[in-house]
């Protein structure tokens, strides 16, 4: 069994997928650190992220450790990561690993193009967004709770800024699929998020 779930940057994708995949005994792939961990490869290689030919030759040698680092989600690395992703030759190089990861037992995988673009034939696919507002307030919480402090209007200024650079690019741009449900988390919390996704995906698979 896939599920997709794609969405904007900070609307919850994580840990709603994680969750799913907990209570459904699937795996759970975030693929948005395979285009993170690439970003930082180059970044630390004193390279551009805008280098085609530097991006798909990181993206082509990214290892487990390289994805399973603890610092790839602070500014520099999500804009890297956004400027990575739009190079189709990136995407090309981490598609088959996407493929694989899922193709065996199942899985649960969040990102932009899961739905569209990796497993167009997921059993279920949804598409999970919020107001950039919202999702901003999220990410600052997220920054205090690891004792970073930041500004809500950069945060803010951030996520516009690299959720206009996902929807707008010509490769896998972000977009909800056809047969895509969509869950706006605005005013939900994180509970009852789940419980709307679970109750979807249940119903979806005929399971009520
Ligand atoms: O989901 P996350 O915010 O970690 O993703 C970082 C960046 O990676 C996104 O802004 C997007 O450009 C890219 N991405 C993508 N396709 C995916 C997952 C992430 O293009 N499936």
């Amino acid at each position: 069994m896939i599920i997709a779930i794609d969405g904007p940057a900070a609307a919850g994708k994580g840990t709603l997928a994680r969750r799913l995949a907990q209570t459904l005994g699937l795996p759970y792939l975030d693929t948005g650190l395979l285009y993170r961990a690439t970003a930082k490869r180059v970044l630390e290689a004193g390279g551009d992220p805008a280098d085609a030919q530097a991006a798909a030759a990181a993206a082509r040698e990214l290892t487990e450790a390289d994805t399973a680092r603890e610092d790839l989600r602070d500014a520099a690395t999500s804009r890297a990561a956004s400027q990575v992703a739009s190079i189709p030759a990136v995407r090309a190089a981490l598609l088959a690993y996407q493929r694989g990861y899922g193709g065996g037992r199942g899985a649960v995988l969040d990102g932009r193009d899961i739905g569209t673009v990796i497993f167009p034939d997921a059993d279920v696919k949804l598409f999970v967004t919020a107001s950039v507002e919202a999702r901003a307030k999220r990410r600052q919480a997220e920054f205090t709770a690891r004792g970073e402090r930041v500004n809500l209007a950069e945060v803010i200024a951030e996520v516009a800024a690299r959720d206009e650079a996902d929807r707008t690019r010509a490769a896998a741009p972000l977009i909800p699929a056809e047969d895509a449900i969509l869950i706006d988390t605005t005013s939900l919390d994180a509970d009852q998020a789940f419980s709307l996704a679970l109750e979807l995906v249940r119903r979806k698979l005929g399971r009520e």
